[in-house]
């Protein structure tokens, strides 16, 4: 069977939000009359996720697919898995706390069928506490100028993307990595349209100021070389001024003899580039470590089982509920 739209959504810890969202989401899917399939990914939880997405499975078996992992491997690890899985069309990710309105699903379809091949979503009046939206929005512009990824609102999970870009990001085998801009680098024809946002559902953030930081690093050393070639351009400059200071000391002993006035302003210089030195440090740190990750090439996840229907080889399904099994599937990425 044809499979208009797959829905993938990663699950962590969600129990509280989990029923609301299924009686928003269905019939959301339901409403637009396609040929749909939802994709849950239950990334290692460890309150009742899984088991209330089993009997969901059990209740919708002809829509519902659960991939459940067998640890925490992190929210965008749970998304390429599901991505792996897609059979549809077109494929929308989208938050399991109701942050991202179900509701919208078909305005996100229906931009796709203008011909884009990924469709981002900016939130209307965010709901986030002020210092995140004004902190996301300084590091989307810095990010912006870096990369060259352009991604209004970087935050947001509710995104559309075609086929073409799907199937291009399951060839990719990074490990650390931020699917919308992964996405992004494949799209020919990116666009973004506004959405609805809402408060947090229930549960709390998985998301502290530090992995917020830590996520906009890796955005930038994960998607260019150009903060290593500022580096570079920095340290000639740098090695310039310090050859001009050398030369003027040098000229100054010549002419005047020794001389020991000026000895703090030396500090002061040799402690400025003591921090740009240990900043580099840091930054070639940072791309050592993604190449340390990469080159250790273990499995990204593990997926224990998948929930899902048996597919029928013919036109319709068998309706045996079926249990994959799928250890190790991750390896072969
Ligand atoms: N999530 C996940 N694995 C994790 C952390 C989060 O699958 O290790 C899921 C979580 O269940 C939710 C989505 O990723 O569906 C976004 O998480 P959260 O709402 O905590 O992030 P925020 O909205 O605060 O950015
Ligand atoms: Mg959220």
């Amino acid at each position: 069977m044809q499979i208009d739209l797959s829905v993938v959504i990663p699950i962590y810890n969600e129990q509280a939000s989990l029923e609301k969202l299924f009686e928003r989401l269905y019939p959301a899917l339901d409403a637009l009359g396609l040929a749909y399939e939802i994709i849950f990914i239950n990334d290692g939880s460890r309150d009742r996720s899984a088991a209330i997405l089993a009997d969901q499975f059990r209740l919708r078996p002809d829509v519902t697919r659960v991939v459940l992992f067998n640890g925490n491997y992190g929210q965008h690890m749970a998304i390429l898995a599901g991505f792996a899985e897609t059979r549809g069309e077109i494929t929308v990710t989208l938050d399991a706390d109701l942050q991202n309105p179900p509701e919208e699903i078909g305005n996100l379809v229906a931009k796709m069928r203008e011909g884009y091949d990924y469709v981002g979503s900016i939130r209307r009046d965010r709901q986030d506490a002020a210092w995140r939206t004004y902190a996301s929005r300084a590091m989307n512009r810095l990010r912006e100028r870096i990369t060259r990824i352009h991604m209004t609102d970087q935050g947001n999970m509710l995104r559309a993307y075609g086929r073409n870009v799907i199937d291009l990001i399951n060839q990719c085998s990074e490990v650390n990595t931020f699917v919308p801009a992964l996405a992004y680098t494949f799209a020919r024809n990116p666009t973004e349209i506004v959405v609805a946002h809402e408060e947090r559902l229930a549960g709390e953030s998985k998301y502290s100021l530090y992995s917020l930081i830590r996520l906009n690093f890796d955005l930038v050393t994960g998607f260019s070389l150009v903060p290593l070639q500022f580096f570079s351009i920095l340290g000639i400059a740098l090695s310039l001024l310090s050859a001009g200071l050398f030369f003027l000391l040098l000229l100054r002993r010549l002419l005047f003899g020794a001389e020991v006035e000026g000895v703090f302003t030396l500090f002061a210089i040799s402690f400025f580039l003591m921090g740009v030195i240990l900043f580099g440090i840091g930054l070639v740190g940072e791309y050592v470590g993604r190449i340390y990750e990469q080159v250790r090439g273990r499995p990204r996840f593990v997926v224990q089982t998948i929930l899902q229907q048996e597919r029928a080889a013919g036109p319709g399904m068998q309706s045996v509920p079926h249990a994959s099994q799928a250890a190790n599937r991750g390896a072969e990425h």
